[in-house]
């Protein structure tokens, strides 16, 4: 490639570096809408950047060697740094109301299924919808952007707050006694995942 690119690349990174698209407008980012140019996108950062693996659930030889090369590391230190926590990886309120948005204007499926079964979030960087379990070659230490109360809440927090919650229903009709059973049992079998 030669410098004109180089620099052309350079520049585009530099521009779009550091800038939440809630900064740059209120508006939803365009590929979170637009599966075309959200496609357009992808691919431009699969081929300069590296994007993928295409199936982080199959061991993809050849794909984490080249990223362990690149950053002078291992594959299992490399394998750490994913989409999910880079610093361009953006999974705020705003923007993921911006996916579902988008999901729900293809009909294809069920929004928040796809967001559950995919963990999708916003690259702010190279501005398309990455998966959290994928990387890429500019991966940024210290993500990911998510809303503050979300980021920062203790998971013990987090259960002290559904136990508060069970209690005063349990205390309340017989209709929110169901719904407190039915939070236990959620409360419950998180456990079973954590
Ligand atoms: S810059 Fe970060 S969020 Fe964007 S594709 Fe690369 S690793 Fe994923």
């Amino acid at each position: 490639m030669n410098n004109f690119f180089n620099s052309k690349m350079d520049l585009k990174g530099k521009l779009l570096l550091g800038k939440k698209v809630t900064e740059v407008s209120s508006k939803c980012p365009l590929a979170t809408v637009d599966v075309e140019d959200n496609i357009k996108n992808r691919d431009w950062t699969i081929k300069k950047f590296g994007y993928g693996p295409l199936n982080p659930d199959s061991p993809d030889p050849g794909f984490w060697e080249k990223k362990a090369n690149l950053w002078s590391t291992n594959v299992e230190t490399v394998k750490t740094a994913r989409c999910g926590n880079c610093a361009a990886f953006d999974q705020s309120d705003v923007v993921i109301g911006c996916i579902k948005k988008g999901i729900n204007e293809t009909n294809a499926a069920d929004p928040q299924d796809v967001l559950d079964l995919a963990n999708l979030g916003y690259c702010q960087l190279f501005k398309f919808k990455c998966a959290a379990t994928r990387t890429c070659d500019a991966w940024l230490h210290g993500g990911p952007i998510k809303d503050e109360q979300q980021k920062y809440m203790p998971e013990t927090e987090v259960e002290n707050e559904l136990t508060n919650i069970v209690n005063q229903l349990y205390k309340a009709s017989q209709t929110h006694r169901k719904q407190a059973n039915r939070l236990e049992m959620l409360k419950n079998s998180m456990g079973v995942y954590g």
